[in-house]
């Protein structure tokens, strides 16, 4: 981070509406910054300027310019540092209508506040300090959490309870770098470390690295939904079973062969887990152009799904295409669900199914409702298999993987420098390297342009 970098986000008074843009109770406009109290008394009455922190207020919202009265609204202010953001805070509660938070906002620029940009908010806070990175993102995270799992792994995160794990690994590597580093510049001073103490403490903090890599397959399916991708021949109710899994109808149901010719996604919440489903043109070959396209989106986003639901008619059982698609899907995680069984003979079911072995199967009719719930049984349980909603850090956020990862093999690269019997003086290289790694989580070590990219993701207002 640049000195540049700090002055162009702290020095001036930025200003958003901090709630969802509709009609709502209340609509907030949020100002940060060193001028803040004076632009909101420029606006407000009473003015805000003797007004103790943490304090709210009953009052008039004004146009500065024409002094035309806006609404009857409640300040509530924050001083620095002991705000969300670090600097003077008010928070301006209005009437929840479109109309008097856009005015309410407009007042709050003509009286010297600059809109915020998306995030900027939690930008400033990681700036002053009052969060790290990873609390930053999980900020963003919370808010867009679907689920309650989600939501608690993403509290946790911004509880601090990544960052902790990661501050403790850095202070080992840090420990090891300092060590080896003072015996290399003082070398007739400072005696070398003990081989087997920095082989422990470096084997230690890559332990403590893989272990929270081998939570990030759950940590992922909380943070992005796990990606169910509806698949099968033409007409066997994909469409209708999504809907079934919805609840409600999204998917066009036609009776006509080859209607679902986009990829639809929805969003449920299953047991807490959050699926993104993804119902897909059949798989038949065709000569129609645009349902070519259609089974094509079909093939690639079944390569990068979580679970394959593969459907198909109960009283056919499988056709060719259903068992060359199951061929190619060995390995991964298959739901064969066995749909229309309201229409099959009860007696004999699915004729073609009790050949299939290793896939799960579930018997259901999109119609009736019958057997979805063991169908959303089975998904969670797949899911629940790398499920990470109960441990203590889970890693949720491909960034943080990629770090972490990054920095387990720079230990690994350690290590096998160590016990190739190697001068202790080519460990820095890769100990550093670890750092720097571990840095991108917290913050410590990103650069302007990766702050920039994270916290535009964020929405306005936050
Ligand atoms: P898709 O092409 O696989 O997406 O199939 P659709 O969901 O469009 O369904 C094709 C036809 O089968 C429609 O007329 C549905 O109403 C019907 N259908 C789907 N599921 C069931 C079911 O479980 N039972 C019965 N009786 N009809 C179904």
């Amino acid at each position: 981070m640049t000195d540049d970098y700090e002055l162009r986000t702290t020095m001036d008074t930025i200003a958003a509406i901090a709630t969802p843009i509709g009609s709502g109770g209340i609509g907030v406009v949020r100002i940060s910054g060193p001028s803040a109290v004076e632009v909101a008394g420029r606006v407000f009455k009473p003015n805000p300027l003797g007004l103790d922190s943490h304090t709210a207020h009953h009052g008039t919202l004004a146009n500065p310019n024409s002094s035309e009265q806006l609404d009857d609204a409640v300040l509530t202010i924050f001083r620095a540092p002991k705000s969300y953001t670090g600097e003077d805070v008010i928070e301006i509660s209005c009437h929840g209508g479109i109309a008097t938070i856009k005015a309410a906002l407009r007042a709050v620029l003509d009286a010297g506040a600059r809109l915020a940009a998306p995030g900027e908010f939690t930008q400033r806070a990681f700036l002053n300090g009052k969060l790290d990175l990873a609390q930053a993102e999980a900020v963003n995270d919370l808010i867009r959490a679907r689920t309650d799992q989600a939501r608690k792994v993403a509290l946790r995160q911004l509880d601090g309870a990544l960052s902790s794990r990661v501050s403790a690994i850095n202070s080992r590597v840090l420990a090891v770098i300092a060590a080896v580093e003072a015996a290399i510049d003082f070398p007739d001073d400072v005696a070398e470390p003990e081989g087997t103490w920095i082989r422990s403490e470096i084997s230690e903090a890559k332990d403590t690295l893989e272990r929270l890599l081998a939570s990030f397959g759950g940590g992922r399916i909380y943070r992005e939904g796990l990606r169910v991708v509806i698949a099968g021949r033409v007409n066997v109710g994909k469409s209708s079973l999504l809907n079934a899994l919805l609840r409600h109808a999204r998917a066009i149901v036609t009776p006509i062969p080859g209607t679902t010719r986009d990829l639809i996604e929805e969003s449920v919440d299953i047991h807490g887990i959050p699926i993104v489903a993804i119902d897909t043109a059949g798989l038949r070959a065709t000569d129609d152009p645009i349902e070519q396209a259609g089974v094509e989106l079909s093939r690639r986003s079944i390569e990068l799904s979580d679970l394959i639901l593969l459907v198909v008619d109960a009283r056919e059982g499988l056709h060719e295409e259903d068992s060359a698609l199951l061929a190619r899907l060995e390995g991964r995680p298959v739901i064969v669900v066995a749909n229309k069984i309201d229409l099959a003979s009860p007696s004999d079911p699915t004729p073609a199914l009790p050949t299939l072995g290793r896939e799960a199967t579930v018997h259901t009719s999109a119609t009736t409702g019958q057997g979805i719930e063991q169908l959303e049984d089975k998904i969670a349980e797949i899911a629940g298999a790398s499920d990470a909603g109960s441990e203590s850090v889970v890693v949720s956020n491909a960034r943080h993987e990629e770090a972490l990862r990054s920095a387990s093999e720079s230990l690994g690269h350690a290590l096998a420098t160590l016990n190739g019997g190697q001068p202790i003086d080519l460990l820095s290289g890769d100990l550093l390297a670890a750092r720097n790694s571990l840095g991108l989580i917290t913050g410590e070590t990103a650069t302007e342009d990766l702050l920039d990219r994270i916290f535009s993701e964020f929405c306005i207002g936050k």
